[in-house]
């Protein structure tokens, strides 16, 4: 076994630290940024706070993001760097803010369009990028330290990947106060993305040890706090634990990247609208089973490390879990429902994430799942 293991973010992890924005910035000499967050954290003030606490250097506000942000979002956020004069941003947000953020600043100081680089095959270029900081507002996506960008393109009906070594945040700052607000909708779906990254790491072909510990520690305070996350909202303790279990899956996927929930997540979110974790979450019971017997057992192995009797009890644990938070647990619910649209949804999974699975996964084997899903 061979890997490679890199991680050059710097994280601040701990409840006020958000505070530290202003001596962060100034450590790392950066004169003039953008603040790029969501329209809500525009709205309710706390962009506003943080611009007011910069000591002058955040200098505009770049909101207009949807979720699961399109290259057009990109665009007008490098637009907005651009204009600016920007030489460094802060992204405050999920992974919405965080993905746009990340791309627009990887480059800002060239004079093309992102979809160049997103399908185009350009590649990134150093004197083009700008640095970022990354302040997570939710607990999920891991992307405050990932090199990851996951970017639609309306015009081409892609969602894909952008990565590079150059896209990692310069810093990132986990503030689990700042996750209190957090609905617990969100709270469940953005929770079940962190098993789903700490779990397909460990079942990608790319695994490695480094991240597979950080899988099993991440796993375990998935299924101790999330469900106390997510019904009582305003425990400090819960969000924090939460927030340690994405940042540490957010390490365990770094490297080994994600695969099939991932993979069949991108139509179920991009046709029916399914929140990311929540759509990664519907096939994520489904894989562990897939995977359970692959390698010797490995999964199983993991499972128990994890305080599960094998990976099928895992599995049961992951559909209980979903079950007990509301997700939805079949395609009649999210608007699935003719077979031809489980031709297209199984279609549109065959992506090379799918092909990271430790176990090869067929055409036929993703359209049965889909098919036992009804
Ligand atoms: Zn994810």
């Amino acid at each position: 076994m061979t890997w490679e293991f890199s991680l050059p973010v710097k994280i601040y992890f701990g409840t006020d630290k958000i505070k530290e924005l202003p001596k962060i910035i100034e450590e790392l000499g950066y004169k003039r940024g953008v603040l790029v967050c969501s329209n809500t954290l525009k709205k309710n003030g706390v962009a506003e706070e943080i611009i007011e606490n910069s000591n002058g250097k955040l200098v505009a506000t770049f909101s207009d993001i949807r979720p699961n942000p399109t290259t057009d979002n990109v665009n007008a956020c490098v637009k907005a760097l651009r204009e600016n004069n920007a030489d460094f941003a802060v992204a405050l947000g999920g992974g919405s803010p965080m993905d746009c953020c990340k791309a627009a600043c990887a480059i800002a100081k060239g004079d093309d369009i992102i979809e160049s680089y997103h399908t185009g095959g350009k590649p990134i270029n150093k004197d083009e990028v700008i640095p970022m900081i990354a302040v997570a507002t939710t607990s999920g996506t891991g992307s405050e330290i990932t090199n990851i960008s996951v970017l639609t393109d309306l015009l081409k009906n892609v969602k894909s990947t952008m990565n590079d070594p150059l896209m990692y945040p310069k810093a990132a700052i986990v503030d689990p106060r700042l996750t209190l607000s957090v609905p617990p909708k969100v709270t469940a779906s953005t929770g079940l993305d962190v098993l789903a990254h700490a779990l397909e790491s460990v079942w990608s072909v790319l695994h490695q040890p480094i991240c597979e510990s950080c899988s099993v520690h991440a796993t375990k305070l998935v299924f101790e706090w999330l469900y106390k996350a997510y019904s009582e909202p305003q425990n400090l303790e819960a969000r924090e634990k939460m927030a340690e279990a994405s940042i540490v899956a957010g390490v365990a996927f770094s490297n080994p990247r994600t695969a099939g929930s991932h993979a069949c997540s991108f139509p179920l979110t991009n046709l029916y609208g399914v929140p990311h974790g929540e759509a990664c979450a519907m096939t994520l019971d489904f894989f562990t089973r897939f995977n359970a017997e692959a390698e010797n057992g490995r999964l199983n192995k993991f499972a128990r490390d994890c305080g599960f009797s094998d990976a099928y009890a895992l599995a049961d644990a992951i559909s209980d879990l979903k079950k007990k938070m509301g997700m939805a647990m079949t395609l009649t619910e999210i608007g699935v429902e003719t077979s031809e649209e489980i031709e297209t949804l199984t279609k549109m999974s065959m992506t090379p994430l799918m092909e990271r699975n430790i176990i090869p996964l067929s055409y036929d084997d993703i359209k049965n799942m889909y098919i036992s899903m009804k």
